[in-house]
């Protein structure tokens, strides 16, 4: 049950060869055997799983199911989810029950399907490893040494497991896809203003864009249609048409043009990654592609113009969480000022702490003009040399992510070879373009993923190119041995 596609899934679930009951709790019973050894949900949900899937089943039984009608997913613990604890991997809301649900949860229960339970990610999303999550590391399935990525690393760890059949993440700047290039997951973050930002909890406004994680492009099409659309109370929204992103998917690629950016394969990458992705494009010669050297001469300001625009963001999103409108509170405060500093004191942990204190930096008097504003305009370069490329090509390819999996454990002590992690996916977000990473191929037994960029709301094209790419092969088809 737990290989079959979306497609697969609702074909079966509409003919009557199994209910929205069996297939949950299969789902559940495999999360009860698993989740012990991989630590990827933070809540399960259970009783109100089955509660939905019987209401699924009815209209299953009633004819007026939709597609995903009955499927189950999981949700990254950073959406709101109604009357369900919401802790985005977060100490400080440990005790949050959210009493709303996120756009995004909303528009799924719309469509009948059941919420699993909530995943596990990194502290306020914000890491590489999901090793900064109050609620403990989350261990990848292909080799619990080693981690998942971050920040959406429970999402993809219960994905690889097959503990769900989807998953919802989000990218800040690269929490969808390079877990997703970790754990040998379809992954995309669509672009900017694609899907509603209500209710899912902000970590830097500006760049936060919720995607879905799944086993293929053809499932992330299916769950992108019931995701995207605008929404009157996320002010970034885009009031732009939905299309069915299916409908192209198998569209042939031949003439499509493929730019590889010098940028993304210098030095820091690791040779063995780098063959793989070289060996994933010729696939894309084969199907018809044609491919042009490129450069994205800013590159290299990315990581830096990220660590100053997502923490200056950050320092002030967070800053609602203060013991009194949100958030934990210490024990018997003395006065107002020790309520603060001991409830955030005590309620964030290391990164959060570190971020909040850059942000704050960079944007007081006096620094403001030096490190925000000369961010923001590094970001406009940035953005420039996209635009520049997209003259000339379809879409950009490369590496998601430098290396395969690393340790757990391995970059704690060293937060910018942390950074380092998603220095080719960080530029998509500060430019608010859609990208992808899809599994490619494997080294020593750990995944590699292709990241697909494309230009603004080109993802029904992204989808196209990837799903091609996995109908001539059968990498992300390959689940690690202990999860089959
Ligand atoms: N790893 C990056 C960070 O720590 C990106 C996180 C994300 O996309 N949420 O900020």
């Amino acid at each position: 049950m737990h290989n079959k596609s979306l497609s697969e899934l609702s074909t079966s679930l509409h003919n009557g060869e199994f209910s929205s009951v069996e297939l949950t709790q299969h789902y559940l019973d495999r999360i009860a055997a698993h989740n012990s050894s991989l630590n990827a949900f933070i809540t399960v949900t259970a009783d109100r799983a089955l509660e939905q899937a019987r209401a699924a089943d009815l209209r299953l039984q009633q004819k007026t199911a939709a597609t995903l009608t009955g499927i189950p997913l999981a949700h990254k613990d950073i959406f709101c989810t109604q009357g369900i604890r919401t802790s985005c991997g977060s100490k400080m809301l440990d005790n949050f029950i959210a009493p709303y649900n996120a756009t995004v949860v909303e528009k799924l229960n719309a469509a009948g399907m059941v919420t699993l339970g909530k995943t596990n990610m990194d502290e306020f999303a914000m890491g590489s490893s999901n090793e900064t999550s109050f609620y403990g590391t989350v261990k990848n399935p292909w080799d619990t040494d080693r981690v998942p990525g971050g920040s959406s690393g429970g999402s993809a760890a219960a994905m690889a497991a097959r503990l769900a059949p989807i998953a919802t993440g989000t990218d800040t700047g690269g929490s969808i896809r390079q877990p997703a290039s970790l754990c040998n997951l379809t992954g995309l973050k669509p672009t900017y203003g694609r899907i509603s930002r209500y209710g899912m909890i902000a970590f830097a406004s500006s760049l936060d864009q919720a995607g879905p994680m799944a086993k293929s492009a053809e499932d992330a099409a299916l769950l992108l249609n019931e995701m995207a659309g605008f929404d009157a109370r996320d002010s970034t929204s885009v009031e732009r048409d939905v299309p069915d992103y299916t409908a192209s998917l198998t569209a042939s690629i031949e003439g499509l043009r493929i730019g590889l950016p010098k940028e993304f394969f210098g030095e820091g990458l690791d040779p063995d990654v780098a063959a793989t992705i070289e060996a994933a494009i010729k696939t894309y010669v084969s199907l018809g592609a044609t491919v042009k050297q490129i450069s994205l001469p800013n590159s290299h300001l990315s990581v830096p113009t990220y660590y100053v625009v997502a923490p200056a963001e950050c320092s002030s999103n967070l800053s609602r969480m203060d013991g009194v409108r949100f958030g934990h509170r210490c024990e018997d405060p003395k006065d107002l000022l020790d309520l603060y500093q001991r409830s955030r004191g005590e309620g964030f942990g290391e990164e959060v702490k570190r971020r909040i204190m850059i942000g704050t930096y960079a944007l007081s008097a006096g620094y403001y003009d030096a490190y925000y504003l000369k961010a923001q305009q590094c970001r406009r370069l940035i953005s420039d040399d996209f635009k520049q490329a997209f003259n000339d090509v379809d879409v950009i390819m490369g590496p998601t992510a430098p290396t395969t999996a690393f340790n757990l454990g391995e970059k704690n002590d060293d937060p910018v070879a942390m950074y380092l992690a998603d220095i080719y996916t960080i530029s998509t977000n500060l430019a608010g373009l859609p990208g992808m990473s899809i599994p490619a191929g494997f080294v020593n037994g750990l995944p590699v993923g292709l990241q697909i960029i494309g230009n603004y709301f080109d993802e029904a094209r992204l989808l196209n190119v990837a799903h091609r790419y996995q109908q001539a092969t059968d990498w992300h088809q390959q689940i690690p041995a202990d999860f089959n």
